[in-house]
């Protein structure tokens, strides 16, 4: 049976481990706590005691295997939907609990779930108090020549926010090649997709003239290294404490219309605005708002689908590895 395949593997990484946490040695008492009341058939306790071992240690995948499964058990479909996504959202595909978590999407009906989210393992979020998170858009502005549209080395982009910061820097840039003054309105147009999120009360965010604290700033590059990208998000992977994000979205849609470049900006927009607030990889599925750019038709019109609101719902749901 899968259950006892799981279990044994489940068993052999927690005894084979070398950095053995405290947390994880609590989460593996609660584990086996669980599977006893699993084995007995009391679903509903077994789910909580998998749920408590799971906040513990969050990005452990039999944790939230049996968190779902003994919900779905339980006849909470919404808890099962919930664990499974957590799963989904740090298990790449060669992860062993990949093919049992398909299996039971399959089994109880799930259509949307997360998919994996993370960059190199870091799990990477807004932190609480950072929100309502500061967004400025500039009117057309362009990174310094040395920076703009290009991909910057971890202390080139230091330097980037570094000077972002200091007064007057952004009020210094020139006016990108190709900015149009419709522009702007199609990246809030474009971060409208996410404002789900604060209804959910997932995160908070809000416009602002001053870029010196702003969380995410918004620039225009004519283009990027490779043709037809349509913008880039810049952050730090590691040490990201109070470090701003850089969007930058392309201004040159030659040759087409103002039309499918207000479509294509809006689409890009609000692409990008998904990596700036942690989802950090692309979807498997080309329907996905996070699909890979180069799934994408120019002008065609692209929305946030359940799957991306899973992830990010799984992504702020659990203490994560670090925050900006
Ligand atoms: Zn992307």
């Amino acid at each position: 049976m899968k259950i006892k395949k799981i279990l044994l593997a489940t068993l052999l990484s927690f005894a084979c481990g070398t950095s053995i946490t405290i947390a994880a040695e609590n989460a593996g008492v609660l584990l086996q706590q669980g599977l006893k009341a699993y084995k007995e058939k009391k679903f509903k306790e077994a789910n909580q005691l998998f749920a408590k071992a799971a906040i513990l240690n969050p990005r452990d995948a039999s944790l939230q295997y049996y968190a779902s499964l003994s919900a779905f058990q339980a006849g909470d479909s919404k808890t099962g939907r919930a664990a499974l996504s957590r799963l989904f959202l740090s298990q790449t595909s060669h992860s062993p609990y990949m093919n049992p978590a398909l299996e039971l999407k399959q089994r109880y009906g799930v259509s949307a779930h997360s998919y994996y989210a993370l960059k190199n393992g870091m799990h990477t979020i807004w932190s609480r108090r950072q929100m309502p998170l500061k967004i400025y858009i500039s009117n057309g502005l362009a990174l310094p020549d040395a920076y703009r549209g290009k991909n910057l080395n971890v202390q080139q982009l230091s330097e980037l926010q570094d000077w972002l910061r200091k007064p007057g820097a952004v009020q210094s840039l020139k006016q990108c090649p190709g900015y149009q003054s419709g522009f702007a309105s199609q990246v809030k147009s474009g971060l409208g997709e996410w404002s789900w999120a604060m209804q959910e009360r997932i995160l908070t965010f809000q416009y602002v003239n001053n870029p010196i604290d702003a969380n995410i700033l918004v620039f225009w590059s004519p283009s990027f290294p490779q043709p037809s990208q349509a913008g880039q998000t810049l952050y730090m992977v590691r040490n990201t404490e109070s470090r701003p994000v850089i969007i930058e979205l392309r201004t040159d849609f030659s040759p087409y219309s103002s039309a499918v470049a207000g479509q294509s900006i809006r689409n890009a927009a609000a692409h990008e605005f998904g990596h700036a607030i942690g989802i950090q990889c692309h979807s498997p599925s080309g329907k996905d708002l996070m699909a890979n750019w180069q799934y994408w038709s120019e002008g065609a019109s692209y929305h946030i689908t359940e799957n991306d609101k899973e992830t990010l719902r799984a992504l702020y749901s659990v203490t994560p590895t670090q925050t900006f």
